[in-house]
């Protein structure tokens, strides 16, 4: 059976609709360019008659928006939708290695998946309530940021202040592997390590030099050594530097380090061990930098009962939802963590995220808009 065409959602319509937001490039770091993203999406939900307050970005990130249900206090607690308009891609992608274009049910283009997609349709299942006068039990605020993608600096003050006042929280991140949504995701660490030895001519004087990079060398295989796949925490060395020419002992070393820990028991106790690595070289010095940026986000019952009642409505709809957890990081780990019981993946089926194949199955379009609207009716 095709759901693709079944009311009050047309799929051409809303394809096009995402056409027009993935021909707006947005790269994270490009300010500009995200707000003009921002300028679309904000005229837009005017259009569909939602209340909008662009909150001003800094740091050269572009603005964050926050479309509100005409219905709804502010103090009431409500429904928090949760996106990112920002992409991995680079200006110039669309021209270049990954054009929009459409073969079967396939529809290709930067951020298209993630998470354009997806936040097109909550955008419009809310335009449907709308239009049709049609008040949820709980108001919905919709925010929309610009830097997800690094990490969200400048958007988390804003997701935590929604996620505070709001009683569930809905996340348009691409949905995976047939459709499925998240329920649990790793939380992410970042780490520089700085090894400090003393340099020397490597014919003259070797003896007197201390060699930051061999240091650095046995600091990786104790480092990478950390991971333990059984309790899902990871450790990678994903990039390394040092030393200033072969005929001289390396003075300087550096190496980044990526962590995933599932929870936060695991966070702190590895982020200890980390810090107090110690130098093989008593000459060496090493200092560690950086820390937990987003905490895990774990499956708790009251996620586990927004699930069953997500799966419920699916089976209405004719769709068949499973979830699953990941160690990849969205803005829903900030939520989760505040213990606002979560969904994420809601947005649209596809693959490739993050990649010049990124591309979106158009007929995931219309029963994934419906199930975001069913969730807006009936949570209360
Ligand atoms: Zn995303």
């Amino acid at each position: 059976m095709s759901l693709a065409n079944t009311p009050p959602f047309e799929t051409q319509a809303l394809l096009a609709e995402i056409k027009s937001w993935v021909e707006i490039e947005s790269p994270s770091r490009d300010g500009a360019a995200v707000n003009r993203m921002m300028d679309k999406a904000q005229a837009d939900a005017i259009a569909a008659g939602t209340r909008v307050t662009r909150l001003p970005g800094k740091d050269g990130r572009g603005d964050h928006l926050l479309l509100t249900s005409p219905w709804g206090e502010e103090d009431e607690p409500g429904i928090l939708v949760l996106s990112h308009l920002d992409t991995v891609h680079a200006i110039g992608t669309l021209a270049g290695p990954a054009p929009f274009r459409i073969e079967g049910d396939v529809a290709y283009g930067p951020g298209i998946y993630d998470m354009k997609g997806g936040t097109v349709i909550a955008m419009a299942a809310l335009r449907h309530l709308i239009a049709m006068g049609q008040r949820t039990p709980l108001p919905i605020r919709h925010l929309i940021v610009s830097d997800e993608e690094i990490g969200s600096g400048t958007g988390r003050e804003h997701i935590e202040r929604e996620a505070r006042r709001a009683r569930y929280v809905l996340v348009t991140e691409p949905a995976r592997d047939g459709g499925k949504i998240v329920t649990g995701r790793k939380g992410t660490a970042m780490f520089r390590l700085e090894v400090k030895g003393v340099a020397a001519h490597a014919g003259v004087r070797h003896q007197d030099g201390r060699s930051a990079v061999k240091e650095l060398a046995r600091q990786i295989i104790d480092i990478e050594a950390m991971t333990d796949y059984a309790t899902g925490l990871t450790l990678n060395v994903g990039t390394i530097g040092g030393g200033s020419g072969t005929n001289v002992v390396p003075q300087e070393a550096w190496a980044n380090i990526d962590m995933r820990v599932p929870n936060q028991d695991v966070a702190e106790k590895a982020i200890a061990r980390l810090r107090a690595i110690k130098p093989y070289d008593p000459d060496v010095s090493l200092t560690i930098t950086g820390g937990l940026n987003r905490p895990g986000f774990e499956k708790t019952p009251a996620i586990a009962e927004l699930l069953e009642h997500a799966r419920g409505l699916a089976a209405e709809i004719g769709f068949d939802l499973q979830d699953l957890s990941t160690g990849g990081g969205s803005d829903g780990n900030f939520t989760a963590a505040l213990g606002v019981p979560t969904l994420d993946g809601l947005g649209v089926d596809g693959k490739g995220a993050h990649t010049h194949d990124e591309q979106m199955y158009i007929s995931s379009i219309v029963p994934r808009a419906r199930l975001m609207l069913r969730l807006m009716e009936t949570l209360s």
